[in-house]
């Protein structure tokens, strides 16, 4: 397909589902069924789209990593079960895994406890050329821990610092940051994968019910459910206060996990494109040194 083509088709699935001015940011306008004029019929045209979007991406993630200038982060939170896995897996398919690197954070340690909150995410930004994933992020700041403030008394923050201006602080902070990295060359993408209580709770059954699948289920995560609403205006909140222009979210219709694949890819695909990507020109005197060692090896007997 040509370059042109594939750069609309990603608009066409990415840009119905970014927010980059959170002002007026309400999640219930987002159907997480969503799944734009196609249908289950259309699953197999959505799988062949994936597969070229897949291929796209490797040549962009090449001349990315040649170009040695850009670096790409790209966030990912969700609800248990809505498929960050399998969406990171399969949208990085195709791509050389030198030049991209998987990070998922988790409670944190006692060593980044007795951090500020950005420290372990900061130290794993990607460097120049590469594509950094995380698998969740600094957002759970503003997210598992405003849905259990008792974390927070875990934490080692001075006591006089958590105010009630605490959540409006900590979002300042992350578009600050975000700002700091957005200017220093890392293009940050975020992706909330939307899916709703009902299909998660058949996919947690799914995983009860499927011996190949019960590793993936841990009774905290259905016990994460019964705070479904707290979590679902901790991600409005944060949506909200974080969606700028130069990082926005995409709230990804995650209950067809066909289609959101196609958007995850069409939003990275989008971002790499804006970047203007091109192999490094190689000046005169690489030109001579290319014919010289050309002749070299030609001559060898
Ligand atoms: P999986 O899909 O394998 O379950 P996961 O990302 O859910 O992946 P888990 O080990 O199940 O991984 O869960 C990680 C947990 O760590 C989540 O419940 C998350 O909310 C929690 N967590 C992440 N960051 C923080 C944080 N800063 N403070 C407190 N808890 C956090
Ligand atoms: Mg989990």
């Amino acid at each position: 397909m040509k370059p042109e083509l594939i750069i609309k088709h990603a608009r066409r699935f990415a840009t119905p589902f970014r927010v980059t001015d959170g002002k007026k940011f309400r999640l219930r306008d987002h159907d997480p069924a969503d799944t734009l004029d196609f249908t289950e019929k259309d699953k197999p045209r959505a799988k062949e789209a994936l597969a070229t979007g897949v291929e796209a991406l490797a040549e962009l993630q090449d001349k990315l990593y040649a170009q040695d200038q850009w670096a790409v982060l790209l966030i990912f939170q969700a609800m248990d079960a809505a498929g960050k896995d399998g969406a990171i897996k399969h949208v990085m398919s195709g791509i050389n895994p030198q030049g991209c690197e998987v990070h998922s954070f988790k409670a944190p340690t006692s060593e980044e406890l007795d951090h500020d909150f950005l420290w372990r995410c900061s130290k794993r930004v990607p460097e120049r050329g590469r594509i950094g994933i995380f698998n969740r992020s600094y957002y759970e700041e503003t997210l598992v821990v405003r849905v259990h403030p008792k974390i927070l008394e875990n934490q080692k923050v001075p006591r006089e610092l958590l105010t009630r201006r605490l959540w409006k602080e900590r979002h300042e902070d992350i578009r600050g940051f975000e700002r700091y990295l957005h200017r220093n060359g890392v293009l940050v993408r975020k992706f909330f994968l939307n899916v709703s209580k009902e299909e998660q709770k058949r996919r947690f059954l799914a995983r009860i019910d499927t011996p190949e699948k019960n590793w993936k289920f841990s009774a905290a995560d259905s016990r994460e459910r019964a705070f479904w609403d707290d979590y679902q205006h901790a991600y409005e909140e944060t949506i909200r206060h974080t969606a700028t222009e130069e990082a926005p979210w995409y709230v990804v219709p995650a209950d067809h996990k066909w289609f959101s694949r196609v958007v995850v890819a069409a939003a990275v695909i989008d971002a790499l494109t804006s970047l203007n990507l091109a192999y490094p020109e190689v000046g005169e005197k690489q030109k001579a040194e290319l014919a010289a060692a050309k002749a070299q090896l030609l001559a060898e007997k």
